[in-house]
C-alpha cells in the first residue's frame, strides 16, 4: 500500500474540526478558549474531558487519556492511523496523496515520530492547563 504524504496528513489535520469530530460521541460546551464535556474514554458525572480548537488537541484529567484528532478516531472507532486519516479526508473533502516509493520501515518511523511530538504536545497542553487554572483560583479568590 502506497503511504500518504506528510502534507496530506498535516491537510487533514487543518481542515478536521476536532470539536465537531469529539461532538460525535460526546457533548462539549465552551469554557473560555476550550470546550468541556463529559469524556468518551470513561464514565464520569463530572465533566474533565477537553478540548482545545487552536492546538487541535483533546485531553481527559480523568482517566489521562489525550491526543489529536486521529487519535481520537483511532481510540473510538478501533482503526488504524492510516484508517483515520483516510476517514477524516474523506468527512473534510481533502485529497490524499501517495507516496510512490513505499519503505515500511520509513513509514514506521514517522509514525513514531508523530506520536514522541504528540506526547510532547499533550504534556505542554496539561501544563498549561494547570498554570491557567492556578491563574483563574487566584484571580476569583
Ligand atoms: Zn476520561
Amino acid at each position: 500500500m502506497s503511504r500518504v504524504t506528510s502534507e496530506s496528513i498535516e491537510n487533514v489535520r487543518a481542515a478536521a474540526d476536532i470539536v465537531e469530530v469529539v461532538q460525535g460521541y460526546t457533548e462539549l460546551r465552551r469554557q473560555g478558549s476550550r470546550f468541556v464535556g463529559l469524556c468518551p474514554f470513561h464514565d464520569e458525572r463530572t465533566p474533565s474531558f477537553s478540548v482545545d480548537p487552536a492546538e487541535k488537541l483533546y485531553y481527559c484529567f480523568g482517566c489521562q487519556v489525550g491526543g489529536d484528532v486521529f487519535t481520537f478516531l483511532q481510540e473510538k472507532e478501533g482503526v488504524e492511523f492510516r484508517e483515520a486519516v483516510e476517514q477524516l479526508a474523506d468527512r473534510y473533502g481533502i485529497e490524499l496523496g501517495l507516496e510512490t516509493a513505499d519503505p515500511r520501515e520509513a513509514e514506521r518511523r514517522r509514525e513514531r515520530d508523530r506520536l514522541y511530538q504528540l506526547i510532547a504536545k499533550t504534556g505542554a497542553f496539561y501544563g498549561r492547563y494547570l498554570w491557567d487554572s492556578q491563574e483563574t483560583g487566584k484571580a476569583s479568590a
